[in-house]
């Protein structure tokens, strides 16, 4: 009885081991430091909590090696912010942004150049997130249709886009989506539509052949708390349906047993490695 029983865990064993083979493509993924923003009063993302308390959000770029070729997942800070050495204050005095290193050197250093990269998605169209696009203009772009229209239409400045960061991209080859989209294929890149802080905002689920399945939240909450405890700022394009979506994603977290990779939480990327370190 006992022997069959293991004969059977075994062959369980094995058929999962060959189904983690076939739909993992993915090969590594550099997380990399993309900029730094500083506030004044971190309660205008946490509505309730922190209130006049000053901090820091981190801010990162994705790259993803696949057998298929390469991808890259948000673009950060601007480079030329490198330039200001107490970075960039907005006209408010409400958030400071900071680039230490250009998005282009960090590529660099691991001998991958723009033009390398085949596939380019932000999760959305801010400006922390959107600074460097113009300079994937040969990528094929990947963005759901309510942020290709709010972008490309005639008054992007109403959602908070800056129309500068994308205008190399108005001739680029683009994929618009309305809902997810399987990147390569094979199951192992989903883009997944996640919308509320932007009209088109979109999370990214990469099967990492080791790790496991992980979530890069883009800005569908800013830190590991606001996952936790539902909160979102209330200069969401839509709060409802930021609030939906999070529901929606922690249900699919559950059923995957995908992680969350909260892109702006300084404390969570601390224990994450980063480039040219790169995880798997
Ligand atoms: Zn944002």
């Amino acid at each position: 009885m006992s022997r069959i029983f293991s004969l059977a865990v075994v062959l369980l064993t094995a058929a999962s081991c060959a189904t983690t083979d076939r739909s993992s493509s993915v090969e590594r993924m550099y997380v990399i430091n993309c900029g730094e923003n500083r506030t004044n009063d971190v309660s205008r993302w946490t509505p309730g909590v922190n209130v006049g308390k000053p901090g820091a959000f981190g801010n990162h770029c994705y790259l993803i090696r696949h057998a298929k070729g390469l991808m890259l997942w948000d673009s950060g800070n601007p480079d030329r912010l490198a330039a200001l050495p107490n970075g960039l204050t907005n006209p408010a005095g409400t958030i400071t942004a900071i680039m230490r290193k250009p998005l282009t050197e960090s590529l660099k250093e691991i001998g991958v150049a723009p033009a390398d990269i085949q596939h380019f998605a932000m999760s959305h169209s801010h400006g922390d997130h959107s600074g460097n696009a113009n300079l994937f203009a040969a990528s094929t772009l990947y963005m759901q249709a309510p942020e290709y229209d709010a972008v490309f239409g005639p008054e992007p400045q109403k959602y908070n886009f800056i129309a500068a960061n994308f205008e190399k991209l108005r001739g680029s080859k683009v994929v618009k989506l309305n809902g997810d989209h399987d990147v390569f294929g094979d199951g192992s890149v989903l883009i997944k539509s996640a919308p509320g802080h932007t009209p088109g905002h979109q999370v990214l689920v990469v099967r990492l052949p080791k790790t496991g399945p992980v979530m890069l939240s883009g800005d569908m909450v800013h830190l590991v708390y606001s996952w936790n405890n539902r909160v979102v700022p209330s200069f969401n394009f839509d709060v409802p349906q930021s609030e939906r979506t999070i529901d929606a994603m922690k249900e699919y977290t559950a059923k995957t047993g995908a992680r969350l990779w909260v892109n702006h939480d300084m404390e969570q990327h601390a224990t994450i490695p980063k480039s040219p370190a790169f995880v798997q």
